[in-house]
């Protein structure tokens, strides 16, 4: 019997992780909600995944539009194992009640606080803490990405510090609010908060991080020095990634110098939506110092954490207990590697 799982916020990520969740073998999407009978509604019914207006009051829009549902959030909660929350940051807080109170399981989201579930989840750092647990929280687009390149740095040599500054995009590409459309803003709060949520998955890493919004839709940039336990080579750290799942080596030699050529790379790659659910790191942007690695990577913020919200299922449902073998069953089934 497959796992069912809901989604409640079918957006900008929920309907990508119920795209990845229908693509698995042991998991499937017994439905999804919506607030109003948009096309995205439209595209989920096309897409398979029955479709539940996410309050009891909006209900009459989509009978007016024609658009059928299955009825509400309270309705799909009856028949889901485990929901994943993929409402607006802030919002999954005000619905964990509900979830408890319907005895389902929930992940949540980056837009959430850690303190919310207790458990933030990264496949590759910290999977075995969501095992069999009743609520987890995916960490961000930034922070899956910094730990994506960090963890394996950490197993393999050891890491004193981090220091990374983050370009991050001003909106998503369909966002109608976002960043302005000509300055770059600085985080004035520092140090920003993505070291202290990279924490809560890589416990006590020294990791400071600053900031800045630009006005870019596409993709975020990270600029990562770290200063490691011991001196390595270019090719050691190159090897210890190449190895690692869920990252892409691109090399500004073969092409790749920005982020829309990693874009122009994902659709190449017949990836669906175009998405480039792997951390892109440059080959030829990595230098070291003696202990002091240098290096740039990007993240594509729409579609990283997808992967990680399939494998927080399966450690939640206890459907396999090792990481790595979720993580490669997970990113066949979608296409990865
Ligand atoms: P989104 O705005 O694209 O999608 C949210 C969806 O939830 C929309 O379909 C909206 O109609 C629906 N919704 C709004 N209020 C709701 C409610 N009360 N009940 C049910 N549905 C409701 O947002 P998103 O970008 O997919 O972000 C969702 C979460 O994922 C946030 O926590 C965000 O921080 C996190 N996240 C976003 C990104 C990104 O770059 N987009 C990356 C990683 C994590």
């Amino acid at each position: 019997m497959k796992v069912k799982v809901g989604i409640n916020g079918y957006g900008t990520i929920g309907k990508r992780v119920a795209w990845a969740v229908n693509r698995q073998e042991d998991m499937e999407i017994a439905g999804v909600t919506k607030t109003r009978p948009s096309y995205e509604a439209s595209t989920a019914i096309r897409e398979g995944c029955p479709l539940y207006a996410a309050h009891a009051e909006d209900v009459d829009n989509f009978e007016k539009a024609g658009t059928k549902v299955q009825g509400t959030l309270d309705d799909l909660l009856k028949k889901v194992d485990v929901i994943v929350d993929c409402t607006p940051g802030g919002t999954g807080a005000k619905n964990k009640e509900l979830y408890d109170k319907a005895g389902v399981r929930s992940i949540y989201q980056g837009g959430e606080e850690h303190t919310l579930a207790g458990i933030s989840f990264n496949a590759l750092a910290n999977y075995q803490e969501a095992w069999g647990a009743s609520s987890a929280r995916v960490v961000s687009c930034n922070t899956t990405g910094l730990v994506r390149t960090l963890f394996p740095l950490q197993q393999a040599f050891g890491i004193q510090k981090v220091f990374a500054s983050l370009i991050r995009r001003g909106a998503d590409p369909a966002d109608k609010k976002g960043a302005a459309l000509n300055a770059i803003e600085p985080s004035l709060k520092l140090p920003t908060h993505h070291g202290p949520d990279v924490r809560t998955v890589m416990h006590g890493l020294d990791i400071q991080t600053m900031a800045v919004v630009t006005p870019t839709t596409l993709m975020h940039l990270h600029c990562i020095v770290v200063d490691l336990k011991k001196e390595v080579s270019e090719k050691e750290v190159l090897d210890v990634w190449s190895r690692s799942p869920r990252l892409q080596l691109v090399s500004g030699k073969d092409g790749i110098k920005n982020t829309g050529q990693i874009m122009e790379l994902a659709k190449d790659l017949h990836r669906v939506r175009g998405d480039m659910m792997e951390i892109a790191v440059w080959k030829d942007g990595v230098k070291t110092i003696g202990s002091t690695l240098y290096y740039y990577q990007a993240v594509h913020q729409e579609s990283d954490v997808v992967p990680e919200n399939v494998d927080c299922i399966r450690a939640m449902m206890k459907l396999e207990r090792d990481n790595l073998a979720s993580i490669e069953r997970t990113d066949k089934a979608i296409g990865l590697r």
